[in-house]
């Protein structure tokens, strides 16, 4: 296979506030951990990031402009679904996801041991493989909102390549 000409690279951010009486998802994979976080869709963050990285990467708009919290198409929508469209769109352009990488800010729950499958997940819906996601997280140590369990961020860079 001769190996893509040109290479771009994107950065995602996204944060969501946590709320009791949402269930969480993060990167496709759900957590039983009494809260959720407030969102018009699912509201799972680190996907969101994801996604806003790779349309960063391709110039095209953020996942605001794909998906606006006005539509109701999008309410409780699974964010898989919408990273879905995101690759659709990037191959359109004729852009291929090369791999993608991510921070989670999160004082809580534990993510160490979910990350394995949020890689799996992730790798279904981009087509990417599983070693070319990787996922960190870490918490902010007691500091700010995130650090007092009021909010969890995700910061995502990404390759892509045509
Ligand atoms: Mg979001």
């Amino acid at each position: 296979m001769t190996p893509p000409l040109h290479f771009r690279v994107g950065h995602g951010y996204d944060i969501h506030r946590i709320v009791v009486g949402r269930r969480l998802v993060l990167g496709g994979v759900w957590f039983d951990c009494g809260f959720g976080l407030e969102g018009h869709s699912d509201a799972d963050a680190l996907t969101h990031a994801v996604c806003d990285a790779l349309l960063g990467a391709a110039g095209l708009p953020d996942i605001g402009h794909y998906f606006p919290n006005t539509d109701p198409a999008w309410q409780g929508a699974d964010s898989q679904v919408l990273l879905r469209k995101v690759v659709r769109a990037l191959h359109d352009g004729g852009w291929h996801p090369v791999n993608v990488d991510v921070t989670l800010i999160a004082e809580k729950p534990h993510i160490g041991p979910r990350i394995d499958e949020m890689k799996v997940a992730l790798a279904r819906t981009t087509g990417l493989s599983v070693d070319a996601i990787g996922i960190k997280a870490t918490t902010n140590e007691g500091m700010d909102d995130i650090g007092r369990g009021h909010a969890i961020a995700a910061h995502a860079v990404c390759l892509i390549g045509k």
